[in-house]
């Protein structure tokens, strides 16, 4: 090999090697406009790039008839050429040199792929040869399918419009696969001469050039004259729409790491475009009253996925305060929202049944004095009615019976990750609102319930983006068992909605919903959220600026758009309820609690199978009266064969005088009969220790023979306690610590009497010389 062939070899190679890499890796930087796409691909919203421009994510297919357009104006031989059109190069190069400029393009599809990739490159001659270069090597990176979809997705489409999609929206409101033949006629035309899109006499030549080009593509048979005809009678669009604005708050949420421009969220277009009708009908009414900020979610239980994210009101009013605020991730006040988490955690934990009597009567702890809603008590309720009319100062004593820590820990392992303090810093004041959710975060802990209680997959996370992969949580991460979330539920959906939840009648809704709604103190938010084997609805309405509106209440701002969000999702049947996790349990039916020997009406119930339960039934007690049922007697104060048994239902002292009032078949146990001792059964806090029942006493007389008395004893089992001390019914004064007191009693038998403070008694009957 001489010296010349090696030089050429050498040259080749190097000409070779620069023609392998002379095309940039990447020819177009990342586009700047973010989309925000539905799950079936449709855009909801796009953010315009830092620089001005609608420029979106480039797309790998380009629809056909933009196809036919394109090719039939700009490089009716695209499919023929390797980048190059010679015929067309050498027509241009002629009249180029002739001008000694540039005035014919002759330029591929291929090479203005490659012009718009150097938009800075100046326009000379050599330059264009350059590019013609990278062209056909550009045919041999690219298929023409590959070329022309780069070609589409950059080519400048007039104003601050690149590529097919963004012009698409902008200008025709669709995507540019539902685009008529004359829009992508007009379309096709436009990148080569974009200052036409522009009103003003420019109109008139778009025109002309867009129906030359539908004259072209008849004439080729691409379409037929009838169509050609009636393409050419459509009018050039009017000025350029504004983009799709369905989910602003996710698309602002999203955009920052939206990686390639694009989001592909899981939302469904029409029940996301349902949702902002809704929202929108009753801003209307609410923005009258002030309330001017909304919320709402919709999540599908079998993926976990988000199906509507409603942020806030933005668009439905100008200058609206706060509508800017995402309310779904914000932290508010959870009103009564968690209490049914708390019923569900009794249940599984054994601590109550579904008709458990609790507490309602006035509490106070630490200055902390709760109020029903009503301003009133009803003694006791049973546990399922304390949820289902959300019931507060009930609510805290089985928060109190069931510890704000461990309850706060249930809250964790759900996902309440606002709830981040002590359960010092909330105590029983968590269930009434006192602690911090979010829409999210509560549509998630439904969500987990929902998905636990129908055996479907779990995930950890909701995921409104369909390219997160989301991690799983095993089944019994959820700390409610499904038989709890069941009878959970159940109460949700209770169609028994008094009071102040009256207005649950206007939804009549034919479908079965387990739904609970919150009230914030001050009216702040209105929360209402509801779940159905398929689906969560999660709603809050206030002022994101925190501001409270008389008469605002989650049953009437936020339960209404929760179930007019229901009546447009597909019916979902009921849960099937969880068997194998629950067990049959004769309950009295009184008390809701299993049921006593004594109890005299049972009913039996599905519980959750669990080993511990609560005691039996303590309120049914057998009571023996005198024969006139006006006394309470026993056998050491009234002939036994005249005595009355029966059994009655007896709750505590103060339970009973409120639960009297509601409930007018409640019968009050008659008065203890004058001679009654407490039962040797009962604890009996006071004791007599002198005279011992049946002693005979003789009282000392002094050495002028007058009666000294004698001193009696009696002890309490509380050192602080206050004695009354009776003989034969009459009052003789009170002691305290020291239980003493000398009597003179007459000779003869004689009832001596000492009852404390809490009403205990005892008596004992004694023989005075
Ligand atoms: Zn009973």
């Amino acid at each position: 090999m001489n010296k010349v062939t090696k030089i050429v070899l050498i040259i080749l190679y190097a000409v070779g090697l620069w023609y392998a890499f002379c095309l940039p890796r990447r020819l177009f930087p990342s586009p700047c406009s973010v989309t925000l796409l539905s799950r079936e691909g449709d855009l909801l919203g796009a953010h315009i790039s830092q620089d001005g421009q609608w420029y979106f994510a480039p797309s790998d297919t380009v629809p056909e008839k933009f196809k036919a357009c394109i090719i039939c104006y700009e490089d009716k031989r695209f499919r023929l050429h390797g980048g190059v059109d010679p015929l067309a190069a050498f027509r241009a190069l002629r009249q180029n040199l002739r001008q000694d400029r540039v005035v014919s393009g002759a330029s591929t599809l291929t090479m203005q792929v490659i012009r718009l990739s150097r938009p800075d490159s100046p326009r000379t001659l050599p330059e264009k040869l350059y590019e013609a270069v990278l062209a056909t090597r550009l045919e041999w990176r690219c298929s023409k399918k590959e070329i022309l979809a780069l070609y589409a997705s950059h080519a400048p489409f007039g104003g601050n419009v690149v590529g097919l999609d963004a012009a698409a929206w902008r200008y025709f409101g669709r995507p540019a696969d539902e685009l008529s033949w004359a829009e992508s006629a007009m379309l096709a035309v436009l990148p080569n001469a974009p200052a036409l899109i522009h009103p003003g006499r420019n109109r008139e030549r778009l025109l002309a050039k867009r129906n030359a080009l539908l004259d072209q593509l008849s004439k080729k048979g691409v379409i037929d004259a009838t169509e050609c005809l009636l393409a050419k009678d459509e009018p050039l669009p009017d000025k350029p729409r504004p983009m799709p604005d369905q989910a602003y708050h996710l698309l602002e949420r999203g955009r920052f790491d939206s990686g390639n421009g694009m989001i592909p969220s899981t939302l469904d277009t029409r029940l996301q475009q349902r949702v902002n009708a809704v929202a929108a009908h009753h801003f209307d009414l609410y923005h009258a009253n002030l309330v001017d900020n909304m919320g709402i979610l919709v999540v599908e239980v079998a993926t976990g996925q988000i199906r509507a994210y409603y942020g806030n009101t933005r668009g439905c009013a100008a200058d609206l305060r706060g509508a800017d605020v995402d309310m779904i991730p914000a932290a508010r006040s959870s009103g009564s929202t968690l209490k049914p988490l708390l019923y569900g955690a009794m249940l599984q934990e054994g601590l109550i049944l579904p008709g458990s009597l609790i507490k309602d009567t006035p509490y106070n702890y630490n200055n902390f004095s709760p109020k029903n809603f009503n301003l009133t008590y009803e003694g006791a309720v049973p546990a399922r009615e304390v949820i289902e009319r959300s019931l507060n100062v009930p609510s805290v004593r089985m928060l109190e019976q069931y510890g704000a820590e461990r309850f706060l820990s249930l809250l964790g392992t759900l996902g309440f990750r606002t709830i981040d303090k002590s359960a010092d810093h909330y105590g029983l004041s968590l269930i009434l609102g006192g602690a911090e959710i979010s829409l999210e975060t509560l549509a998630r802990a439904y969500y987990y319930l929902a998905a636990r209680l129908s055996d479907r997959a779990l995930y950890k996370n909701l995921a409104y983006r369909t390219d997160v992969p989301r991690e799983r949580l095993s089944e019994g991460d959820v700390p409610l068992s499904p038989a709890a979330i069941w009878l959970t539920f159940e109460a949700l959906s209770a169609a028994n909605r008094p009071e102040e939840e009256a207005s649950w009648l206007d939804f009549s809704s034919s479908r079965k919903i387990a739904w609970k709604t919150g009230t914030s103190w001050g009216s702040r938010d209105a929360w209402s959220v509801g779940v159905t084997r398929d689906y969560v609805v999660a709603v809050w309405v206030g002022n994101s600026d925190g501001e409270g509106r008389a008469g605002m209440t989650g049953v009437s701002y936020a339960a209404p758009v929760m179930f007019e969000v229901f009546s447009s999702l597909p019916s979902s049947p009921w849960f099937e309820a969880p068997y194998y996790d629950m067990t049959q349990v004769e309950v009295c039916r009184r008390s809701g609690l299993p049921a006593s020997p004594l109890c005299p009406e049972r009913d039996t119930l599905w519980v959750p199978d669990i080993a511990v339960r609560p005691d039996p039934c303590p309120y049914h007690r057998r009571v023996h009266l005198d024969a006139g049922r006006r006394y309470q007697v026993h056998s050491g104060c009234y002939p036994v064969s005249e005595m009355v048994t029966d059994t009655c239902f007896v709750l505590p002292p103060a339970q009973e005088w409120y639960y009297k009032r509601r409930h007018l078949d409640y019968v009050s146990l008659p008065p203890k009969h004058p001679l009654f001792e407490v039962d040797a059964g009962e604890r009996n806090p006071i004791d007599i220790i002198y005279p011992q029942s049946g002693v005979t006493v003789i009282p000392t007389r002094g050495l002028d023979g007058q009666k000294k008395g004698v001193v009696m004893q009696a002890a309490h089992s509380d050192p602080d306690a206050v004695l009354f001390w009776h003989l034969d019914g009459e009052y003789l004064g009170q002691t305290r610590g020291e239980h003493e007191k000398r009597l003179c009693p007459e000779p003869g038998t004689h009832l001596l009497t000492l009852v404390d403070g809490d009403g205990a008694r005892r008596s004992v009957r004694f023989l005075s010389e």
